[in-house]
């Protein structure tokens, strides 16, 4: 636990200076002003098994060096929505995220081409950090040394397991061998940060392959490790073919087994745990997924996307014909946020958005955040007597100032991050209750 650092106010955006650039802070209000930007590219070689996300398949032949005419179509409906979207900070981007779907499938030449429409539309600040999902088999050292060109200096890397059985059971589009081309691919072009993405939970998966797959992560040398449990989504093949809990997917006792190896595994690495998914080298979290769980605004852009501005979330429609439709007829509206007209969400609705979104990081939910959500401390005693009894059974910690004030909490690792819907779930109950 630390105290609470340095901090600069910036116009209403509030924001924490390091060396590294900006980073969200925890015991900080989010940002109601915007300081990050996500733009949805969907194209995929093929659709994955357990995938619930719009996704467009290419095809496992596409030819990544080829121009294909649909990415080309679909960055120019971006260009129109980024045009069309009114900027809502005085200040530049501080994080642009290219999501999918496979963003490695675009060419340099299109990134470059949404990178200056963001540029026009509201700037992007000297240091920002750029991401860039990428899947093995897409991409070689030149592709990333183009992209760095641009700026892009993160990379979001869909491992996901370092056995082919587990890949092709999950329709994975990629080998293992090509996930060897991939990261050396990385180590010659100097990416200075990226992160490998595992996924436990997977149909066949035993504790001894997991434990290969975090060694083998770790060997890889990643700033960052994220990992994911496998959800099966209503709707995909694995919700046809797969019961959660029973074989081949493994039982709830061995995917907590599984959490609580990696945790082991990735910290004696010397990568902090810093969200219950998430790993990082020290200075290497992830600045964009950060502003997400710290509850600050952000532009959305594209098929699927969600953008969270003014108060409002809002996701467009999901099927590339419905989001053509939905942008046409935004484009010829009154120039308005996405979603203008939507309520904002209530003080309420923010204040357990925030308990929910900060117990899932180490850094903790800190009070003095909740009261200037709240407007007050009124929630609080029903809150800590909720929290007590999960201090006590250490799912939770609790720190107090030197008064014995109580200042902020937190899930301990792995007994409380495994159980966080719980420990949640009885603090809502019991503020709704209060
Ligand atoms: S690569 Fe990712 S986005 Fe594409 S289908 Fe697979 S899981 Fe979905």
């Amino acid at each position: 636990m630390h105290a609470c650092p340095r901090s600069v106010r910036i116009g209403s955006a509030v924001q924490r200076l390091t060396h590294g650039g900006w980073v969200p802070s925890f015991c900080l209000p989010p940002s109601a002003d915007p300081v990050g930007a996500y733009i949805h590219l969907p194209f995929c070689k093929r659709k994955c098994l357990y995938c619930d996300f719009p996704v467009i398949a290419l095809g496992r032949a596409v030819d990544v060096a080829a121009p294909v005419p649909a990415i080309e179509a679909y960055v120019g409906s971006l260009e129109r929505e980024i045009a069309a979207t009114p900027a809502q900070n005085p200040h530049p981007l501080q994080s642009v995220y290219f999501g999918g779907g496979t963003p490695s499938l675009t060419p340099p030449p299109l990134v470059e081409r949404l990178l200056h429409a963001l540029e026009r539309a509201y700037g992007i600040a000297p240091g920002a950090e750029v991401s860039f999902e990428a899947d093995p088999g897409t991409f070689d050292a030149g592709r990333l040394r183009s992209l760095q060109a641009l700026g892009v200096n993160r990379l979001s890397v869909g491992v996901q397991a370092f056995q082919d059985d587990l890949l092709h059971r999950c329709g994975r589009s990629h080998s293992v061998a090509e996930v060897h081309a991939a990261i050396e691919a990385i180590h010659a072009a100097g990416v200075p940060a990226w992160s490998l993405d595992l996924m436990s939970g997977l149909p066949g998966l035993d504790p001894g392959a997991w434990a290969a797959s975090l060694e083998a992560a770790v060997a890889a040398a990643p700033t960052h490790v994220s990992v994911y449990d496998l959800q099966v989504e209503a709707g995909t093949p694995f919700a046809a073919m797969y019961r959660p809990g029973q074989e081949p997917l493994p039982s709830d006792d061995a995917a907590a087994a599984m959490f609580g190896q990696a945790s082991e595994c990735l910290r004696g690495a010397g990568y902090e745990h810093y969200e219950i998914s998430n790993y990082a080298l020290p200075g290497s979290r992830s600045r964009h997924n950060t502003m997400y769980w710290s509850g600050s605004s952000f532009y959305g852009f594209g098929m699927g996307a969600a953008s969270y501005l003014q108060g409002r979330r809002f996701s467009r429609p999901k099927s590339l014909p419905a989001y053509l439709r939905w942008l046409e007829a935004y484009r010829e509206g009154p120039r308005e946020s996405p979603g203008a007209e939507l309520p904002p969400e209530s003080r309420r609705d923010v204040l357990l958005d925030a308990i929910m979104l900060r117990s899932r990081l180490r850094d903790g939910v800190w009070l003095t955040v909740l009261e200037d959500i709240a407007g007050d401390k009124r929630h609080e005693p029903a809150l800590l007597s909720a929290l007590e009894p999960h201090v006590a059974a250490g799912l939770a910690w609790l720190e107090r100032d030197g008064e014995g004030a109580a200042t902020h909490f937190g899930l301990t690792d792995p007994e409380g991050f495994l159980l966080s819907n719980d420990v949640v779930s009885d603090i809502f109950l019991a503020l709704d209750e209060s």
